[in-house]
């Protein structure tokens, strides 16, 4: 059955609750129970560990990416943490030790939520003492999605310039989240509040990896078709949305409607096209350091197709794309608000940069 049935049919009710959970208050908890039962959580898994590979081995990168879109278009919020969560297992199978590995597969396939929270509070970011065989940590993250639903995230310790440390850490106690900051007029059921890990004690293996390891490429900047891939199916139920209004009122026969439809068909069409490419050439498993740029390449396609739907929306629908409570005008918040994921001009500017020293076509990369 084609995977549009089986996505379709599965994500249905995150779809119908998607207006209804859209608060600060919004509770995803039947949604990733949705996503648990269907198996998708230990889909993230390499086969070998139980899972379909999805993110974590070639073969299962497009039905990753098919996966982060269709549930895009159910709700983004939900694809937000569900991408953390693939982002997360990627990270510890890339370079957990055996051990660590064994264990933490375990809790996924136990029904585990992780996460991957890197942004700091200003002022008070995550530092880290290592105490003989333990670790102490201070400060706090912000924007960390997911509060009360993540249950483990790798969170990002820099102290200094040689790149940063991740370290593993419970992030189930209440009284350390707080999601009171998150006050954002989009993605407000992700809950990515701020969360203290001040006086935390982490055992010494809850490091994985070696010191710079998160940033490195091609999986760092690479893995953004990932974040891209939900943006896009946020960006396609918008167009579907459009056409459907379009046709109830009578007006997809009028020329220029029928130029914005074909704009937003050929945007949305060039960013998946652009996307697939980018899943493929980085999870292949000779993929060098330099294929990242493909993803800030896409990830620049996606935005500008994301961000030309809006526009064409607002102009075809007039009034009726900003009515309070219609699905049109939440999503459009949602992804106005998700593109900021993350620092958008740094990325357009390493992409600029890589092509110059290339000097060579974007068909090369
Ligand atoms: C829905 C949502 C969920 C999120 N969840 C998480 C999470 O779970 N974990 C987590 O760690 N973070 C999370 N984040 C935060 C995210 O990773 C970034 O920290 C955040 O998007 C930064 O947004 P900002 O606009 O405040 O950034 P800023 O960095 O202030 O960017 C503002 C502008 O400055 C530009 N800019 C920033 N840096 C540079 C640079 N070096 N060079 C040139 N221009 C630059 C940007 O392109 C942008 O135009 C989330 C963000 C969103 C929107």
């Amino acid at each position: 059955m084609p995977e549009r049935f089986i996505f379709g049919e599965l994500l249905a009710p995150i779809t119908e609750r998607a207006s209804r959970v859209d608060s600060a208050d919004g509770d995803l908890a039947p949604e990733i129970e949705i996503l648990r039962k269907a198996r998708w959580l230990t889909a993230c898994l390499p086969v070998s560990d139980g899972g379909q590979s999805w993110g974590t081995e070639p073969s299962g990168s497009l039905v990753a990416l098919n996966a982060l879109r269709y549930l895009g278009r159910a709700n983004l919020s939900v694809a937000r943490l569900f991408e953390g969560h693939m982002n997360a297992v990627k990270l510890i199978a890339l370079y957990s030790d055996d051990r660590q590995r064994a264990a933490t597969f375990d809790q996924v396939r136990r029904g585990a939520l992780f996460g991957v929270w890197g942004a700091d509070e200003p002022g008070n970011p995550v530092t880290m003492v290592c105490e003989g065989e333990k670790i102490r940590l201070s400060g706090a993250k912000r924007f960390a999605s997911g509060l009360g639903l993540v249950d483990h995230a790798i969170v990002i310790v820099s102290d200094d310039d040689d790149g940063p440390y991740m370290l593993l850490a419970p992030t189930s106690t209440r009284e350390r989240s707080d999601a009171t900051d998150w006050r954002m007029a989009g993605m407000r059921a992700t809950r990515s509040g701020r969360y203290d890990f001040n006086g935390l004690v982490l055992s010494a293996d809850a490091r994985i990896g070696q010191k710079g390891d998160y940033l490195r490429e091609p999986h760092f900047e690479g893995g953004i078709w990932r974040y891209c891939a939900a943006h896009l199916g946020g960006a396609e139920v918008l167009y579907k949305s459009m056409l459907a209004h379009l046709s109830a009122r009578g007006r997809a026969d009028h020329p220029d409607q029928r130029r914005r439809i074909v704009d937003c068909a050929t945007a949305l069409e060039t960013s998946r096209l652009w996307l697939r490419r980018c899943a493929e050439k980085i999870e292949a498993r000779d993929a060098s350091s330099g294929k990242s740029t493909l993803a800030l390449l896409a990830r620049e396609v996606t935005e500008n197709a994301c961000r030309t739907v809006i526009e064409i929306v607002d102009r075809s629908l007039g009034m009726a794309a900003h009515e309070e409570g219609s699905a049109v005008e939440r999503i459009k918040r949602d992804l106005a608000l998700f593109l900021c994921q993350a620092a958008p001009d740094a990325k357009r500017e390493r992409a600029g940069r890589a092509l110059v020293a290339g000097s060579g076509l974007a068909e090369t990369l």
